[in-house]
């Protein structure tokens, strides 16, 4: 591999609200095998091919990133196990782990893919993987996903747990479809030792259906848990937005990741970037910086690592998420499959 030493010594990353950037989330591609309906309309137009970075120019960008202070690399996508040859890039990664300058490299995936990858992503070291499920019923699964395999996704998790993966599932709470298994995925999850995250609905993309329709507050949720099960809170922190609560009853953990309700800006440690090295700052904000053309510009990093501090000194203090009747266009006009969830 060629050696990307820049001239200059790259510097942390921190925005002008005094927040340390630690956290990078890299999509490494658009495209994905399922069409979830808050996720994506299911005639999607994707990128042409040739505009994606190449893995080799992933890694470098990734590498570029842990230089600047990122301890924690998440891949998502689109799906990221779809991506073609997708564990070369977690191959060369996994060095950054050896060589302790990451704390953690980490996957979110819809698991279609896991049976097949499980046990090469345990041995290059990923410890803990979020999958994502929004329901045990078959026929919803196919109803919500649009094109996904229930038992697929199933068999993708019982690989990672017998690798000795530490899954997290992530479900998002969506009204009149869902609502009603929130109890049951929940023991279903701890049953396996599994924590499990539940998501409001975000407005980001157009999709066919209407988001007021969709939006479930997770205060509301919360509220019916209560009448089961005993709820303590948790100071688990996993360097995400997710805030826990322990369950007496079954020890397990629940998550609650609330844009909407709770806004979690102040806390935010990450920025997300392309396929395409385009760099967002803040999942909810429109502004952006390209990575690419710094990229591929020079060898050294020296132009990238400039790109970088001008974009982090615009991260903006938070996003302006809004659903209701007044705003009928997403607050965001990207698809969530292109920033990464
Ligand atoms: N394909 C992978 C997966 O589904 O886990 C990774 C990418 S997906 C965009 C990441 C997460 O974003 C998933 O948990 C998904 O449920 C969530 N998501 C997608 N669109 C969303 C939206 N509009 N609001 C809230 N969560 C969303
Ligand atoms: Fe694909 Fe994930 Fe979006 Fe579902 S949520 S369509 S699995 S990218």
């Amino acid at each position: 591999m060629l050696d990307h030493a820049a001239s200059v010594r790259p510097q942390p990353m921190i925005d002008p609200f005094g927040r340390g950037i630690d956290y990078l989330r890299v999509s490494v591609t658009d495209r994905c095998d399922f069409r979830c309906v808050y996720c994506m309309a299911e005639n999607m137009t994707f990128l042409p091919k040739k505009d994606l970075l190449t893995l080799e120019e992933l890694d470098r960008l990734c590498s570029a990133f842990i230089d600047k202070g990122v301890r924690k690399l998440r891949l998502t996508g689109g799906e990221p196990l779809v991506r073609k040859d997708v564990m070369t890039l977690f191959r060369s990664l996994s060095r950054h782990l050896d060589a302790g300058a990451l704390d953690e490299l980490t996957v979110t995936t819809n698991g279609s893919q896991l049976a097949k990858y499980a046990s090469e992503l345990a041995a290059l070291g990923v410890r803990r993987i979020n999958v994502s499920l929004d329901t045990l019923n078959p026929a919803l699964f196919r109803t919500i996903t649009r094109w996904g395999d229930l038992g697929d996704v199933l068999g993708g998790i019982d690989a990672a747990l017998a690798a000795g993966i530490h899954v997290k599932i992530n479900t998002v709470a969506l009204k009149g479809v869902n609502e009603a298994e929130i109890e049951e995925l929940i023991a279903w999850a701890h049953g396996k030792g599994m924590d499990i995250s539940f998501i409001e609905v975000m407005p980001l993309g157009d999709i066919e259906p209407s988001r007021l329709d969709q939006y479930l507050p997770l205060s509301v949720v919360r509220a019916r848990l209560m009448d089961r099960w005993t709820l303590t809170e948790s100071d688990h922190r996993t360097g995400g937005p997710a805030r826990y609560v322990t369950v007496n009853e079954t020890g397990g953990r629940i998550g609650f990741i609330t844009p909407m309700t709770h806004n979690f800006c102040e806390s935010c440690n990450r920025v997300r970037i392309t396929c395409t090295g385009t760099l967002f700052m803040c999942l909810g904000q429109e502004d952006a910086a390209d990575l690419r053309a710094p990229l591929r510009a020079s060898e050294a990093n020296d132009l990238l690592y400039a790109a970088i501090d001008r974009a982090i000194a615009r991260k903006p203090k938070g996003h302006d998420f809004v659903i209701d009747r007044r705003t009928k266009r997403p607050s965001v006009t990207r698809h969530m499959s292109m920033t990464g969830g």
